[in-house]
């Protein structure tokens, strides 16, 4: 049962934020629902206030601009990402990754602003933006403003807001060359991954990231990996990089010695299977 909360569906950002600043940590705010709820109801949170986000046209829409720049509104839904023409013609990785997560249900409720805020270590877009290297833009108190993905996330996973801060978009810079994204789940559908792993190899080779999802606490980048493939390292001297820096967890769904044979071959599936990106 739900402990007894406020219920708000504030009409504009201005008035959500009020909101944030009056509750302080005793509010959250609710896009599709299907992290915070759940965590509610099972009382690994409790707030005095949950506050619905209203559907501005600032935090929606899939749209690139006049500079090729693709800019994904924060209450996106997965399915809305799955299907859009825009992402299928030139962000493939981003509507397939969608398609991949959840179930059907999940998919038309789940946001893009809830999986970069939920905090989970494995959440796909987010391995997949870090590798993208996606910009954040954040609704502050004196306006908006962006901020790199990777620097925005903590290094314990929890997203840099300030009281009355709220995530607006994600903005992605256009590139040519190659990107690929692969998880594995026991389950196909509905499961939380074990591993996942993202990587993007521009066409001058200038920026390659290899991006390992549930390191620690958040997806993070394989630095020297990253060298390695950038330098024309073989795939598997790639992959086994990888595989030995990442600080994967050990519990009861899977060892790391497991996880760790499952980055190596997610890798190597990865930098065989990537698709262009123009
Ligand atoms: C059955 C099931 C399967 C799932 N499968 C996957 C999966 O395959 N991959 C995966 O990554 N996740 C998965 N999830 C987790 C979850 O559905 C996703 O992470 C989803 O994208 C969360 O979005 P939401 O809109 O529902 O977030 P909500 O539950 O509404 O919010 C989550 C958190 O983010 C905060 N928040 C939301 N939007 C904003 C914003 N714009 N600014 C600031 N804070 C914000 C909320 O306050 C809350 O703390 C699954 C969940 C379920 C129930």
């Amino acid at each position: 049962m739900l402990v007894p909360f406020h219920l708000y569906e504030p009409a504009t950002l201005t008035a959500v934020q009020d909101l944030l600043l009056r509750y302080g940590p005793g509010a959250r705010v609710l896009a599709g629902g299907t992290d915070l709820l759940p965590n509610l109801e099972r009382r690994r949170v409790c707030l005095q206030a949950v506050l619905a986000l209203p559907a501005l046209p600032e935090l929606r829409g899939v749209q690139t601009a006049g500079d090729g720049r693709l800019r994904l509104g924060a209450l996106v839904t997965l399915a809305e990402l799955a299907a859009s023409p825009l992402l299928r013609a030139y962000w493939p990785i981003l509507a397939d990754t969608a398609a991949q997560m959840a179930t059907p249900q999940v998919r038309h409720l789940a946001t893009l602003g809830g999986n970069l805020c939920a905090g989970l270590p494995a959440a796909d877009l987010v391995v997949v933006l870090l590798a993208l290297d996606a910009l954040i833009e954040i609704q502050g108190l004196d306006g908006s403003y962006t901020l790199s993905l990777d620097q925005w996330l903590a290094p314990w996973g929890v997203p840099r807001l300030q009281s009355g801060e709220l995530v607006r978009a994600v903005h992605v810079l256009p590139f040519t060359g190659h990107a690929a994204y692969q998880r594995f789940g026991v389950r196909a559908a509905a499961d939380v991954v074990l591993a996942n792993v993202a990587v993007r190899i521009p066409a001058d080779r200038d920026g390659v990231r290899i991006v390992v999802g549930a390191h620690g606490l958040r997806p993070a980048r394989a630095a020297a990996a990253e060298t390695m493939l950038a330098n024309g390292a073989a795939a598997p001297v790639v992959a086994e990089a990888a595989a030995v820096w990442a600080c994967l967890p050990d519990d009861r769904r899977a060892s790391r010695a497991y996880r760790q044979a499952l980055v190596r071959v997610l890798v190597l599936r990865a930098l065989a299977s990537r698709a262009e990106v123009a």
